[in-house]
């Protein structure tokens, strides 16, 4: 008998074209003899879309306002064999469309509660990697309070870890409210604006040099495997949101140009940091290579990494033999697994 698949798309963040883009690509690699696939876009209100709107919103990017209440339509997800969260970002990668699936009792694609949340929020991610033993940058957690009240407690923890640093909020992606501050003239502003964005920012020391940015893939649940290892080049400052989304700016290079030793330590570390976040189905794990000093240092994990058939996560298994159809298909056998 078919599947039937949920494909949730769009969302509340600011990925949601990004997501949107991937859910055209999924759509139409989902094998039609084995999937029964019906999408919903989910607006920026963070409303489920019906039918007629949902298939305007893929054909177009945009999407309508209006739509049901999220916990209004998550029984009717109920009637689904699995559900494909294809979501990016807060209010869909970070735990809270997972638990609402959870309590539906439905199987879906990806991390749980615990893995998408652990995953999201950058500070989190690195006090569970620390005690993984897993190399990373230095850095120092400050929140919203502390910003109005303390300020130069804040900027005494940037001071610390010396300039450049970078600050971004602690829950977003696509590089979204990151800066990169080369001195203590430039602090207040970044701060003002991570702050803005997220009740909780993270300083980050800068790695040594400009560091070559090298990324995996993992696939499976309690027995995970690695991709080959991916690598962006780009002649921006920052791999920033102009850079990521601007065709033509940054190149993917498939396998990594890296000394063998590299690429294995590489593969090895990603999926330590798979399971100790206790991530499931995919994620694509994100490293700083600083090739002046042979430093490797995890940066991020993102469990629903950009999907198009483009797309680095689909890319690297397709460079180890799995086709993009073959992916998704395997990502929905390894939800169904979980049960
Ligand atoms: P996002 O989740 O938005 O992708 P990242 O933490 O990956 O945020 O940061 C975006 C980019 O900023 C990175 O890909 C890299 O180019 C740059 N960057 C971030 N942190 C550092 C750091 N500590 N040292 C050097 N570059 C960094
Ligand atoms: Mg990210
Ligand atoms: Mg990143």
């Amino acid at each position: 008998m078919k599947k039937r698949i949920l494909l949730l798309a769009g969302g509340q963040s600011g990925e949601h074209e990004v997501s949107l883009m991937s859910a055209r690509s999924v759509l139409a690699a989902l094998p039609r003899d084995q999937f029964d696939v019906t999408p919903v876009v989910i607006s920026k209100q963070g409303r489920w879309l019906p039918p007629t709107d949902t298939v305007r919103a893929l054909e177009t990017g945009v999407s309508a306002p209006g739509g049901d209440l999220v916990l209004h339509r998550a029984a009717s997800a109920e009637g689904y064999d699995a559900v494909f969260p294809l979501l990016h970002g807060p209010m869909g990668e970070d735990g809270t469309i997972q638990g609402l699936l959870t309590l539906a009792g439905i199987p879906f694609v990806g991390s749980g509660v615990l893995g998408s949340a652990a995953s999201m929020d950058k500070v989190m991610t690195k006090q569970v990697l620390a005690s993984a033993g897993i190399p990373q940058v230095a850095w120092r957690l400050a929140v919203r309070r502390e910003w109005a009240q303390n300020p130069d407690a804040v900027r005494a923890r940037a001071h610390d870890l010396g300039f450049p640093l970078f600050v971004k909020p602690a829950n977003l992606g696509s590089s979204v409210g990151i800066s990169k501050v080369h001195g203590p003239d430039e602090l207040d502003a970044a701060l003002t604006l991570a702050f803005s964005l997220d009740r909780r920012v993270i300083l980050e020391a800068m790695t040594a040099h400009k560091p070559r940015e090298v990324e995996v893939g993992i696939l499976g649940n309690d027995a995970p495997i690695a991709s080959p290892v991916g690598e962006l080049s780009f002649a921006a400052e920052f791999y920033d949101y102009a850079t990521k989304y601007t065709e033509g700016q940054a190149t993917m290079h498939i396998p990594a140009p890296l000394p063998a030793e590299v690429a294995a330590r590489v593969r090895e570390l990603a999926l330590q940091a798979f399971l100790a976040l206790d991530c499931a189905g995919l994620a694509r794990v994100d490293f700083f290579y600083v090739e002046e000093t042979g430093e490797l240092f995890l940066n991020e994990v993102n469990t629903m990494p950009g999907f198009t058939t483009t797309s680095m996560y689909p890319k690297l298994f397709g460079a180890a033999g799995l086709s993009y159809s073959e992916l998704v298909t395997r990502l929905v056998e390894l939800a169904l697994e979980r049960r």
